[in-house]
């Protein structure tokens, strides 16, 4: 029997607001353990939380992107459970009135788009960590992570194959990227999903019994993981097996997961609303705020590519996948119009030397207005597509301006037409036995007379004009 998967994801999206979402405390990643709190964030007796309003805007804007509805009126709960990260015993989260509900995102699948319904995204905050080094009768608690403000954002049922929910969780982390309101960095936490997966026999209406999967911290541990537990989930309906609904961690040393809890030692969360928070109100007039200051967003960029600067599809894919990348492609173009070479040098030469070197385009030390400068030099016949990949290496170790790069080191192209008539009579000289097969009929050979001109020119001569005129002698 074929079976078919069906998925919801739960992301959580740490809010790249300064301070925490109750009180003033930093939110910086990496300070030393529990120096980054106070009475309200350890839920000392007798305080009041005081709700950050830039969180707020933050969500705000993340349910505007995602079309979602903003409930004029919501309000924060308390979701009680005891674990020792969680010094208050509560967490402040919103329960059955969250921030925004409906909403979708829209996906590529199979050459389609696809939409993904959106439940609802609702604020909160994080929880403290564990620590757990290694010593064998104590653990340690980091609390600086306490009360750092959250979003959840909670998918419909709509994803069926691990590929689809990897995309889903790429275009949410473009999306809040792009909104500049979450880091979207998986290793360090601030992007995290939860994923439930139950299969149906294909074309069943009725939803299987589900396991919920936690703990995948990279797209390519969510795809692993999905497939592993629908082909585990199938093993066992196909094995006169039952499903049960369980909570499970994926083991990424292991390739699996495992159970760590079922359904009976579940948590009961006895949620009531937060006696010290007032109801949050988004009025209208917020709202618009918001939306008038709201970036373009990946989608419509990626129109907006193929349209004014006529690259195909895929280009505009890969440049909008980052604002920074976008933004990158956009100035290199203002200074020197020809968008497909620069996407071209773009998408090939220098996405491949920041992978190879783990840096960031922030971090890139090339200038737009330098790559745009050196594109510009081989239309114009200055230096040779062959130059160009060594003034690139140079751009990209030192910053340097191409002409300058140029200049220092002696690469102009050479053109000139008596130069190269000297170059090709000595390659000539040199090679009797090629000439003579090469006029006898072996046209093929002509590679292998550029070849050597060029490499006798150090790689500085004109191919274009090298060719034509060796074509010009051999044939006398
Ligand atoms: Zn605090």
């Amino acid at each position: 029997m074929q079976y078919e998967a069906v998925i919801g994801l739960e992301v959580h999206a740490q809010l790249r607001t300064k301070s925490k979402i109750f009180c003033g405390c930093s939110t910086k990643f990496g300070a030393l353990p529990n120096t980054q709190t106070c009475p309200v964030c350890l839920g000392l007796p007798g305080v009041l939380p005081v709700l950050n309003r830039e969180a707020v805007n933050f969500a705000v804007k993340m349910a505007i992107a995602t079309h979602s509805r903003i409930a004029p009126y919501c309000r924060f709960a308390r979701k009680n459970y005891f674990y020792p990260d969680l010094p208050k015993g509560y967490q402040i989260s919103q329960y059955e009135l969250p921030l925004s509900t409906g909403g979708y995102v829209d996906i590529e699948s199979d050459g389609a788009v696809k939409k993904i319904g959106l439940t609802r995204i609702h604020m909160e905050e994080d929880a403290g960590k564990s620590i757990h080094d290694g010593s064998a009768d104590s653990s340690l608690v980091d609390l600086n992570r306490a009360g750092v403000p959250l979003i959840e954002i909670v998918s419909e049922p709509d994803i069926r194959t691990p590929e689809d929910a990897v995309s889903y969780l790429r275009k949410l982390r473009e999306i809040v990227r792009y909104l500049e309101i979450c880091d979207g960095n998986m290793e360090e936490g601030s992007f995290r999903c939860d994923a439930n997966v139950s299969i149906r026999p294909a074309g069943e209406k009725a939803f299987g019994i589900k396991a919920e999967v936690k703990n995948m911290n990279s797209f390519r541990f969510v795809q692993k993981a999905l497939e592993y537990e629908i082909e585990r989930q199938t093993g066992v309906v196909e094995g006169g097996g039952k499903i049960v609904q369980e909570t499970r961690l994926w083991d990424s040393g292991r390739g699996i997961t495992v159970s760590m809890r079922s359904k009976e030692e579940a948590h009961d969360y006895r949620y009531f609303p937060e006696p010290d928070l007032v109801p949050l109100e988004v009025s209208e007039e917020w709202q618009e705020e918001i939306r008038k200051k709201l970036p373009e967003l990946p989608d419509d960029k990626r129109v907006r590519f193929v349209h004014d600067y006529d690259i195909p599809e895929y280009d505009a894919q890969v440049l909008t996948s980052s604002k920074a990348l976008a933004n990158f492609f956009e100035e290199c173009v203002k200074n020197y119009r020809s968008p497909k070479a620069v996407s071209n040098w773009i998408m090939g030469d220098l996405l491949r030397e920041l992978k190879l070197s783990g840096t960031d385009i922030d971090d890139c030390l090339i200038r737009p207005q330098h790559l745009a400068g050196m594109i510009k030099m081989i239309d114009e016949g200055v230096i040779s597509g062959k130059i160009a990949k060594t003034i690139f290496e140079e751009m990209y170790k030192t910053g340097k301006d191409p002409e300058a790069i140029v200049k220092d080191k002696g690469l102009v192209q050479v053109s000139d037409e008596g130069e190269i008539e000297r170059l090709i009579a000595q390659v000539i000289s040199e090679n009797p036995k090629e000439v003579e097969a090469f006029r006898g009929g072996k046209d093929k050979l002509i590679g292998f007379f550029v070849g050597q001109v060029m490499k006798l020119s150090g790689g500085k001569a004109n191919p274009a004009k090298v060719n034509e005129m060796l074509v010009k002698k051999l044939s006398r």
